[in-house]
């Protein structure tokens, strides 16, 4: 008969998250007062705890506590993991003797070392970014609109999705903010912004009033779709009516004064932008935004020709959809080649703005009524999002 190598092992079971973890990006070992070490692993992603192990060289006890506080950590965020307190690991644990009470604090405690230590490890990314918002702050001048038109070659490039995210970015960095949906054939900011059955009123001026968006205060409004008597209603206007409500659009709202006015244009090259540009009372200034593969064809091209032709200065090229962004493991994977934009830009001698991954969070949020920015802000595309918004604060008016 063959000697089983298992023999005597297979009943000895691992506690589950006992161990150290391969890929950890935070850790940190603790010694108590009775003399036992334990000692904690964690992988966290974006303020949330996406793995965690930990091991004690002491009693049983010891061992059922740190393993217990590991998987109730797993999955949560850092704020909530370091708020739990004895009596929570006690609620999950069973017959756990009072004498042993210290070995949970020293798990607690072990496990706040950890955290600590990945807050570390991140806070140049947080201070940067305040010190970029400060910056953005001090750049934007008071009383001084600037008009930032969303253009793309074609549709269904996430044009709209990237104008009202780089709205609510801006608004919540604490600028104010104008939203104007000129995309005649296809308004979906109500839609992205959950503002259905909304009704316009019209000032004794003869203005139309903005929506105000309920908990961001100093982000306002105007779409064509608050005009239209349901979100489905077929837009069949002609030329010359299109042309002047679009004039109406820009024109005729009552934003009160807000520091910057985000269009988001209709997709293209054709009348209905060039309608856009041609009203506009305020001087503008133009983002493009286009995917991996669509910067290969020469539609993205044409647009950098439109705007040059209409004397509308580029403040640089969005890339969208550049990569997968995997919910899970949080790893891009290229679908679509990435780095189009930047090339782009470069060929050009335009400024490239950034990238923003796809992500089903992002279509989520979009039809949740919520923008990414606002719903998952520590997720990739808002991130991505933020640093745009805060590309062009800072950027010098063109
Ligand atoms: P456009 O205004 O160029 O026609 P939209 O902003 O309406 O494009 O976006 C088209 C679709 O693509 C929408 O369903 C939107 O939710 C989705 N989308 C846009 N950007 C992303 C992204 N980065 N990741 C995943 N889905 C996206």
């Amino acid at each position: 008969m063959e000697h089983d190598v298992t023999e005597g092992y297979a009943s000895k079971k691992v506690p589950l998250r006992f161990g150290s973890l391969k890929d950890a990006n935070a850790n940190a070992r603790l010694t108590g007062p009775c003399f036992d070490t334990v000692e904690f692993w964690l992988r966290v992603e974006k303020n949330i705890i996406e793995e965690a192990s930990a091991i004690s060289d002491g009693c049983e006890h010891s061992v059922q506590a740190v393993c217990a506080l590991a998987d109730m950590v797993t999955t949560i965020d850092v704020e909530t993991a370091k708020s739990i307190q004895v009596e929570d690991v006690l609620s999950v644990v069973d017959e756990f003797p009072e004498s042993s009470i210290h070995c949970i604090e020293l798990a607690i405690s072990c496990l706040a070392a950890a955290i600590d230590d990945w807050q570390r490890k991140n806070e140049p990314a947080r201070e940067q970014l305040e010190r970029l918002k400060d910056l953005a702050k001090a750049n934007v001048k008071k009383g001084e609109i600037r008009t930032l038109m969303v253009m793309s070659g074609k549709g269904g490039v996430g044009k709209s999705t990237v104008a009202v995210n780089i709205a609510t970015s801006l608004a919540s960095i604490g600028f104010s903010v104008g939203l104007v949906d000129v995309d005649i054939h296809g308004p979906s900011i109500p839609t992205m912004l959950g503002l259905h059955h909304i009704q316009v009123f019209s000032t004794e001026e003869g203005k139309m009033e903005p929506v105000v968006l309920g908990d961001l205060f100093n982000l306002k409004v105007m779409s064509l779709g608050f005009l239209l008597n349901k979100d489905d209603d077929p837009v069949i206007w002609r030329g010359p009516l299109k042309h002047q409500l679009i004039g109406q659009f820009l024109n005729d709202v009552n934003w009160g004064p807000i520091d910057f006015l985000v269009v988001d244009c209709p997709p293209g090259t054709g009348d209905e932008p060039l309608s856009v540009v041609q009203q506009l009372k305020h001087k503008a200034e133009a983002i493009l935004v286009t995917t991996p593969q669509d910067v290969a064809t020469v539609d993205v091209a044409r647009s950098i020709n439109f705007s040059k032709q209409l004397g509308l200065p580029i403040l640089g090229i969005v890339e969208n959809m550049s990569g997968f962004e995997c919910p899970h493991c949080h790893r891009n994977t290229p679908i679509f080649r990435v780095g189009g934009g930047a090339r782009l830009a470069s060929a050009y001698g335009l400024k490239f703005l950034g990238s923003i991954p796809i992500e089903a969070s992002v279509g989520i949020a979009t039809d949740s009524g919520i923008p990414i920015v606002q719903r998952a802000p520590q997720s990739a595309a808002a991130r991505g999002y933020e640093q745009i918004s805060l590309a062009l604060a800072s950027s010098e008016r063109r």
